[in-house]
C-alpha cells in the first residue's frame, strides 16, 4: 500500500487541531510535566499529556502505515514471464510493448515468436493467465540447444504447492531462438512451421502450454493427454500451422529432439 504525502501529514496535523506544532528552539527550556504549543503558550500538565498521548498515537498509526506498506511491497512485485530480466507486457494494440533493456537482451526472432504467439486468442489467455504476482516465468536464449526449446519441470516443491495462490511459483522457458532447421524427424508438411521464426512462434506455445500445465500442477509426461493435444491443436490452428504436431510422433517427451535432456519440451 502506498502512503501519499498528503495522507501522512493529514494524520499528523488532525491531534494538533490543524496547525504545524514546529520545531522547539534548543534554547526553549520545558517545565516539567509539560508542552509547549507553536506560539510558546504552555498548556495545563492534563491537556499536555492528552495531546502527547494522541500525537505518539498518529505516530504509532504512521509507523504500522509504513510497516505494512513495506510488508505489501514485495507482495506487489511484478510478475509474469520475464525476459532480459524485466516483465513481458501487452499494449492496447495487442502487440508486447518491450523494454530497451528487452530489446537489447534478446533476439528478433524470440520478441517476433512471443508477438506472434500473444496474437493468437489461447496464446493471449495464457499470457494473461501468467500475468500475475502468483508467476514468475524466466525466459532464456540458447542456441546451442539441440531442439527449439524447452520447459523443464520445476522441483516438486512447486508441483505441490501450484494452487497455493499465497506464493510465487517459478517456472523456466527456454528458446532457442535460431532453430537451424525444422525438428529432427519432423518433415515439412504444409500448414506446419519451417521457418525459423514461425519455428520460434510455435516453441511459445508448446512450451507455455507445458508451464500451463505444470501452474495446474500436472506433473509429466503430457503429451500423451487429451486435453494438452487438444489445446496445442488450438494454438497451432490459430498460428496457422493446423498440421503441426506436438510430441505426438514419438513415445516419449523427449520427441523432436535429439537427448534425454529434452524432457519436457518438444
Ligand atoms: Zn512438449
Amino acid at each position: 500500500m502506498r502512503v501519499s504525502r498528503a495522507g501522512v501529514y493529514g494524520t499528523l496535523r488532525r491531534p494538533l487541531a490543524g496547525r504545524h506544532a514546529g520545531c522547539q528552539p534548543a534554547s526553549v527550556r520545558q517545565p516539567p510535566g509539560a508542552i509547549s504549543t507553536a506560539r510558546g503558550a504552555t498548556l495545563p500538565f492534563a491537556d499536555a499529556n492528552l495531546r502527547y498521548s494522541l500525537l505518539m498515537r498518529s505516530a504509532l498509526a504512521i509507523l504500522a502505515l509504513l510497516v505494512a506498506a513495506a510488508g505489501s511491497a514485495d507482495s506487489r512485485a511484478p510478475g509474469g514471464i520475464f525476459l532480459a530480466g524485466e516483465p513481458l507486457r501487452v499494449a492496447a494494440d495487442g502487440f508486447p510493448k518491450f523494454t530497451d533493456r528487452q530489446i537489447r537482451g534478446s533476439a528478433a526472432s524470440t520478441r517476433a515468436g512471443l508477438a506472434r504467439w500473444v496474437s493468437t486468442t489461447d496464446g493471449r489467455r495464457l499470457f494473461d493467465y501468467f500475468t500475475s504476482w502468483e508467476y514468475e516465468i524466466v525466459v532464456t536464449e540458447d542456441e546451442s540447444e539441440s531442439g527449439m526449446g524447452r520447459a523443464p519441470q520445476p522441483g516438486i516443491a512447486t508441483m505441490v504447492g501450484a494452487g497455493d495462490k499465497t506464493r510465487r511459483k517459478f517456472y523456466e522457458l527456454i528458446i532457442n531462438p535460431a532453430p537451424r532447421s525444422i525438428p529432427e524427424g519432423l518433415a515439412a508438411f504444409p500448414g506446419q512451421a519451417t521457418r525459423p521464426a514461425d519455428l520460434v512462434a510455435a516453441t511459445w506455445a508448446g512450451e507455455m502450454l507445458h508451464i500451463y500445465f505444470y501452474s495446474l500442477g500436472v506433473l509429466l509426461p503430457h503429451h500423451g493427454r487429451r486435453d494438452f493435444q487438444e489445446q496445442w491443436a488450438s494454438v497451432a490452428a490459430q498460428l496457422g500451422f493446423p498440421s503441426m504436431e506436438h510430441g505426438q510422433s514419438e513415445p516419449d517427451e523427449g520427441s523432436w529432439r535429439r537427448s534425454r535432456r529434452s524432457r519436457g519440451s518438444w
